[in-house]
């Protein structure tokens, strides 16, 4: 019986919660935007900018967008694999000879990030004690979808900053010492934050290294089309379906056909067997229903629309040639502007890393009004071309220490 003194304990509840270190980017992008100066830059964020610093829908995108409109006559459900008319063309695409290849299974997911948490919740599910090797940096959001499903991280040293290199020692060292059945983390294309690529040669390797270890490669492909072409960007991705049986993709399509609020993506799983792929799948659909049981639909029908009409398709690959034209040719302008600002010029994507310190960052930032990540990652396309070479300007002032 309780005494009429005790005061009865309340259970921990929602105003109990503690506080959140927020996404140090979601922070950055809060901060540029709250900047009342009319000159600000921010290349913190992660679209693509074109020259006059616009991230536009794409003109083929608005005439899907168009014709669905025009066109669909049910908003019924579609099933938890979304549409698969969609899976079907991005197939091709992204895994090319091996597109029909039965062992490899796919799904419609909500963009990158959705099919990045379902590929690791399957790891979860398959195989708890599973650790998944990450080279760092790494994309700031890996870390926590990884924790998320419980699954251990390993950390190795991808590349190094003040070198401008790939620690390609140090990767091929850390895939050596992992376990069977161990997760190997890579960068389609466009390695983000950090722009290296790895080159034919070092894919070569990795990919012997991974078969013959037995490691699960876990492929995060956001970019395709944005570095050196659709084909080459997936090259890396397609020599590992080449080399193992056991295989993870999360593939995006909201920078390539620039419908990032959409949430436009796919998983697709290769397994050693189709019979064993359609099991996987199923765990996949169900996993997937436990989070958010059906993809949304629109954005990926827009994509679908367009990959399936020959002119549609056409008119995307030349808009897509158009961003990725940008992003290289300002990579070029970065390049010849100071010697020490060279090797950007040789790395891909929309990201690089410029090697400042925290307190210089934060300099540009008060004095220049220039936002970009604590680490000195930038979005190269980030600034129109007008503010080009203020950027410029105050990045080698910085660079002067
Ligand atoms: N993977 C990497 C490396 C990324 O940079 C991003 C987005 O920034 C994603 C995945 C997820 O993309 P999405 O916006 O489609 O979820």
């Amino acid at each position: 019986m309780l005494s009429e003194t005790a005061t009865p304990t309340r259970p921990r509840g929602l105003s109990d919660l503690p506080p959140v270190t927020s996404d140090s980017l979601l922070a950055l992008i809060a901060m540029a935007k709250a900047d009342p100066r009319e000159d600000k830059i921010d290349v913190g964020v992660g679209v693509f900018r074109d020259a006059s610093g616009r991230t536009p829908i794409l003109k083929v995108m608005k005439a899907a967008e168009a014709r669905l409109l025009a066109t669909q006559d049910s908003k019924s459900y579609l099933g938890g694999s979304g549409d698969i008319r969609f899976t079907d063309l991005i197939r091709p695409i992204l895994l090319g000879s091996h597109a029909g290849d039965e062992r490899i299974a796919g799904l419609q997911t909500p963009g990158g990030c959705g099919a990045l948490r379902l590929g690791f919740e399957l790891v979860a599910t398959a195989n708890p004690d599973a650790r998944v090797l990450v080279g760092r940096p790494t994309w700031p959001n890996h870390q926590p979808v990884i924790e998320g499903v419980g699954l251990e991280i390993v950390d190795y040293p991808y590349y190094e900053r003040d070198s401008r290199e790939i620690r390609f020692d140090d990767m091929v060292a850390a895939l050596k010492a992992a376990r069977a059945g161990d997760v190997a983390l890579l960068h389609g294309c466009c390695h983000n934050p950090t722009g290296a690529d790895l080159d034919a040669g070092q894919w070569a390797e990795v990919t012997r290294i991974v078969a013959e270890r037995g490691l699960l490669p876990l492929v995060d492909i956001a970019y395709q089309g944005f570095g050196r072409g659709l084909e080459e960007d997936a090259a890396g991705l397609r020599g590992i379906l080449d080399a193992c049986d056991e295989v993870i993709v999360a593939q995006s399509c909201d920078k390539n056909f620039s419908v990032y609020r959409d949430r436009v993506g796919s998983l697709f799983v290769k397994t050693a067997a189709p019979a064993a792929s359609k099991t996987a799948m199923a765990h996949v659909l169900q996993l997937a229903r436990e989070m958010w049981s059906m993809p949304p639909d629109h954005g990926a029908a827009a994509v679908r629309i367009i990959l399936d009409d020959a002119d549609l398709r056409a008119a995307w690959l030349i808009e897509l040639e158009a961003m990725r034209t940008r992003i290289n040719d300002v990579r070029r302008r970065i390049a010849a502007a100071d010697p020490r600002l060279a090797y950007i010029g040789r790395q891909f994507g929309m990201f690089s890393m410029l090697p400042l310190s925290k307190e210089q960052v934060v300099a540009l930032r008060e004095r220049h009004a220039i936002y970009m990540a604590d680490s000195g990652r930038f979005n190269v396309v980030g600034m129109s071309d007008d503010a080009l070479p203020r950027f410029l300007a105050a990045v080698t002032e910085a660079l002067d220490g």
